[in-house]
């Protein structure tokens, strides 16, 4: 019999599973609390557990771990960088943060991607699985033991598409910020999705106070799907009618992420498309210049983004230039695990 993975099972779920071997119903709340409170990395920690019972969880059940396959650190600033191993042989990439309020962690949904967004390392590759709710959960946990930290704010912006993984994230979502467990509020999470609008809609109806982020990377249908095939799907005009959908029904604004590619999308008329694309929705826009990816031929200065940011303000937009942190070690979006593949072979 396949062992399950117990942490990514909900309260619930352990104490159907408690029952069934024999044991009290309060046991499910001293496992769940051992596992996601204090965090615990075998069942022999649990000391409130009788032994045999520790035993019987052994048998049925895995509690798996991440190792640190690469770390890099910046020497400009706090961020760190972590490639994990999982228990498969895949890695994902994870990147801790400092931010005003804490430590912000980035993490990763899928082992590679189905998206084929021309300028992210992280399709090239391709797609080869969905992340288990415990493994994106341990990208937090692992992290956390490692640097010392407590994370206090998480965003789904690592490899993979959030919403292609959509029941996974859903319940990794509701393990965060469980009353009886984690209880991460999920206004300190950001999830950033390519667009795939019914998943858009369905999150809006959760009303879960999560604040979407959207790759945008460009303001017209031919450009848009020229780079992110995405939009042959789910074209600007359906994303947007989505993205209007999410603010109405949550209150919660949407921001945008745009990559800048000097040449491709930062023209006035872009700016001005942009403009277009975005009125009425107070929305804000983030800038980024494009990470250069070995096999792509984009590229950006922090110039041409910050020239960008002005030509969206003088058309009435809201943009900002991210902060780009640990841009000493900013191997792009996937770019690690690429290598990590590449060197294997
Ligand atoms: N699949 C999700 C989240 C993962 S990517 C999404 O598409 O939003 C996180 C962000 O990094 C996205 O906005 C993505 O478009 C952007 N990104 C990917 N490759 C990049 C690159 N080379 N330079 C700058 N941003 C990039």
């Amino acid at each position: 019999m396949e062992q399950r993975d117990i942490l990514s099972l909900n309260l619930e779920e352990l104490t159907q599973a408690v029952v069934a071997m024999g044991q009290p119903r309060y046991r499910a709340t001293q496992l769940y609390q051992w596992l996601h409170v204090k965090k615990v990395t075998d069942f022999s920690e649990m000391l409130d557990l009788p032994a045999v019972f520790r035993e019987q969880l052994r048998v049925e059940f895995c509690l798996k771990r991440l190792f640190i396959a690469r770390r890099l650190e910046s020497c400009m600033d706090n961020t760190v960088k972590y490639l994990y191993g999982l228990s498969d042989g895949q890695y994902v990439e994870t990147v801790l943060m400092s931010y005003q309020h804490g430590w912000r962690l980035c993490i990763s949904t899928q082992v590679g991607c189905k998206m084929g967004c021309q300028f992210c390392a992280s399709t090239i590759a391709g797609y080869v699985r969905n992340l288990t709710p415990a493994e994106m959960l341990l990208q937090i946990d692992e992290t956390e033991r490692d640097a010392g930290v407590k994370i206090s704010g998480i965003v789904l912006m690592g490899i993979g598409e959030p919403l292609d993984n959509y029941d996974n994230v859903i319940r990794f979502l509701d393990l965060l910020s469980d009353s009886k467990g984690r209880q991460m509020s999920l206004r300190h999470v950001t999830l950033s999705t390519c667009g795939i609008v019914p998943r858009i809609r369905e999150l809006a109806d959760r009303k879960s106070g999560l604040t979407l982020a959207v790759s945008l990377h460009n303001p017209s249908d031919a450009g848009r799907s020229a780079v992110m095939p995405i939009n042959r799907r789910y074209p600007l005009a359906e994303l947007m009618e989505a993205c209007r959908y999410y603010f109405s029904v949550t209150g919660r604004r949407v921001t945008y992420e745009y990559a800048v590619m000097q040449g491709e999308n930062d023209s006035e008329a872009d700016a001005k498309a942009l403009a277009a694309l975005l009125r009425g929705q107070q929305a804000h826009v983030n800038l980024i210049p494009v990470n250069s990816v070995r096999e792509r031929s984009y590229h950006a200065t922090r110039a041409a983004a910050q020239e960008f940011m002005h030509r969206l303000e003088r058309c009435g937009v809201h943009a900002t230039v991210r902060r780009t942190l640990g841009s000493d070690i900013e191997a792009a979006c996937g770019q690690l695990r690429h290598e990590a593949n590449g060197a294997q072979t």
